[in-house]
């Protein structure tokens, strides 16, 4: 799946969703874009957990609007921190899966870029955080 995502921030993205499926088992629902050279098209996606930790993600075109009728994308850049995995939007953190499915941030027109947030960068220095991997298993440890 990797290899079809070539941003490092829309990976970013995908990487939190999945672990969030697969570690706290919660099934992920939010629209997203996905544009063709004709349509602009309003797409949903789920993300729900299978058996050994597999995740199961399927998608659906809800709207699909040729582009002389639709309005260009707006596009707009949208950072997010790679230590607390939040978007950071009017100077606050929001969680990704609340960001997308609040329609707050939209895959497929949102420019995302990786960042470390201030509070991030403060808390860096007291506690560093080198690998996610070590967290994420100590938070599966204490389920
Ligand atoms: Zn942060």
């Amino acid at each position: 799946m990797w290899a079809f995502i070539g941003d490092s921030g829309l990976r970013l993205v995908y990487q939190i969703l999945l672990e969030e499926v697969r570690i706290k088992g919660i099934s992920i629902l939010f629209p997203f874009r996905c544009d063709s050279p004709n349509y602009a098209r309003h797409m949903t996606m789920a993300m729900a957990p299978d058996r050994n930790g597999a995740v199961v993600i399927s998608t659906e075109v809800d709207l699909e609007i040729a582009w002389q009728f639709a309005a260009p994308p707006s596009a707009p850049t949208r950072n997010l921190c790679h230590r607390c995995r939040s978007f950071q939007l009017n100077g606050k953190g929001v969680p990704v899966v609340a960001a997308l499915s609040s329609q707050l941030v939209e895959i497929g027109t949102d420019t995302i870029l990786s960042v470390l947030c201030r509070a991030c960068q403060t808390e860096d220095r007291r506690n560093p955080i080198d690998d996610w991997n070590t967290v994420l298993d100590s938070v599966v440890a204490q389920q």
